[in-house]
């Protein structure tokens, strides 16, 4: 079967300019992805990784190049692709739960249907007990699936996350690894990750 490609990063390069002079963060990337794909690209402190999935969510725009979602060039935010960042940014004064609806809240889109949703996946992925629980009282591994649920709320078909456990120790990093590469194919979502930890990168 032909799949479909989702993603076409197309010859993007990114200048930043600066009071100091120039920054070439980006030269001449071009990369697909396809549907169901889980691509993870490693590349050390600095090499311009952020910048490449700032570009690809439509909150920056390339110096030159462009990216295209399902075919349509990326001119802005485009609610088919969801963004973890790399800290969790949960707010301490919400519940998991209501940390988890924040993006409904603000797209105006939580009704019972929408919260049932969200409420079967914190089941599914381990923190239904949690749901009421505020984020200082889960572990950095849950901390990190709640930040996940909050962005699978939505229901984006691509996901782009940016170095999701950095943040974790080690041994948790591996864990939730193999956890978030387990969520993202059941709820089959293209992804695009990137990160500086080689070890990371093979366990999604
Ligand atoms: P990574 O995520 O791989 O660590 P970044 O995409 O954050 O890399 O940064 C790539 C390069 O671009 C770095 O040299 C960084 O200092 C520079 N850079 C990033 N953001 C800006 C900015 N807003 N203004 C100027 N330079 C920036
Ligand atoms: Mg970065």
């Amino acid at each position: 079967m032909e799949q479909r490609k989702v993603m076409e990063i197309k010859n993007v390069s990114m200048i930043y300019h600066t009071l100091d002079g120039e920054t070439e963060a980006l030269k001449d990337i071009s990369l697909d992805i396809y549907e169901g794909e889980i691509v993870v690209l490693v590349g050390p402190s600095g090499c311009g990784k952020s910048t490449l999935l700032s570009i690809v969510a439509g909150l920056l725009k390339p110096s030159s190049g462009k990216v295209l979602i399902n075919g349509k060039e990326v001119k802005g935010t485009n609610k088919d692709v969801g963004y973890m960042f790399q800290r969790d940014h949960l707010f301490e004064w919400r519940t998991i739960l209501q940390n988890a609806l924040i993006g409904l809240e603000i797209q105006n889109k939580v009704n019972d249907e929408t919260i049932a949703f969200v409420e079967n996946l914190l089941e599914t992925y381990g923190l239904g007990e949690f749901k009421n629980h505020y984020p200082r009282q889960l572990s950095g591994g849950m901390r990190q699936r709640a930040a996940l649920i909050r962005t699978l709320a939505l229901q984006p078909e691509i996901l782009l996350l940016d170095e999701p456990f950095s943040a974790l120790d080690y041994q948790t990093r591996l864990r939730i690894a193999d956890e978030i590469g387990t969520i993202l194919k059941k709820e089959k979502k293209t992804a695009l990750m990137v990160t500086h930890d080689i070890a990371e990168a093979i366990c999604t």
